[in-house]
């Protein structure tokens, strides 16, 4: 199982290294056979560690040039970060990103090996349309993905469910997935208000291969209480 934490704009870069040693420190000691990933801030990036991958938030489709603001693969590869999210609903819809820029991205980072973590969700709206809308709408942002990427992670992440307390359900979650793995063999995670009340009839629905976590996971205590319910040490 994946346990992935997205901090979004949240922790500086002294605050991610403590939070990195903690979470080493109890990975270390429970030894739990989850891959372990952590995205920071880009400002916090740092080398992964021995038990957890550290990803990057957002990147150019580039190695460097004039993109003011952006970061590319040299500046990624001076932390040894291969591991990129694509595609998140945040960066979709707040920052503007378009389906044909997101599968450019998409494109250039599985080019040069990367893992790729590639975030899907539909709105309230559509979610309220009936599932062949919600089937329809998620396809949509698989335009120009290779789903055969053999680096390929898919977060299902329902854009009503993020960062509103509101999990999914389980049903409309195994729903989803089962659709998704219909054309999908790479691990999918599911994203969206995931806690540690909620985690265990998430994690135990078929198809969920893992969790993508933002709220929940600030706090490395309340992300080992995650991994705690999906694997109670043994007495
Ligand atoms: C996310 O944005 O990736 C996310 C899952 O956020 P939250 O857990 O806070 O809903």
């Amino acid at each position: 199982m994946i346990f992935a934490a997205n901090f979004k704009m949240n922790h500086t870069r002294a605050s991610t290294a403590a939070y990195l040693d903690r979470l080493e420190a109890i990975l270390k000691a429970a030894e739990y056979p989850f891959k372990v990933m952590v995205f920071p801030p880009a400002t916090a990036l740092q080398p992964s560690r021995e038990w957890i991958t550290v990803g990057v938030q957002n990147a150019y489709p580039a190695e460097s040039g004039a993109y003011t603001g952006e970061i590319g693969l040299s500046q990624l590869a001076e932390f040894g970060i291969d591991t990129v999210l694509v595609g998140h609903s945040e960066r979709r819809n707040l920052l503007g990103e378009s389906q044909e820029f997101i599968a450019e991205k998409f494109g250039y980072f599985a080019d040069k090996g990367l893992q790729i973590v590639y975030c899907v969700g539909e709105p309230l709206e559509v979610r309220e349309s009936g599932f062949e809308a919600v089937a329809e709408y998620l396809w949509e942002q698989f335009d120009g993905i290779d789903l055969d990427y053999e680096r390929l992670i898919v977060a299902y992440e329902p854009v009503w469910a993020i960062g509103t307390g509101r999990a999914a359900s389980v049903e409309e979650i195994a729903a989803t997935h089962a659709e998704l793995r219909r054309r999908i063999g790479r691990p999918l995670l599911y994203g969206g208000s995931v806690k540690p009340s909620n985690i265990a009839e998430i994690g135990a629905v078929t198809d969920v291969d893992g969790v993508l976590v933002g709220s929940a996971s600030l706090d490395p205590e309340s992300f080992h209480a995650m991994m705690i319910a999906m694997a109670p040490p043994q007495v």
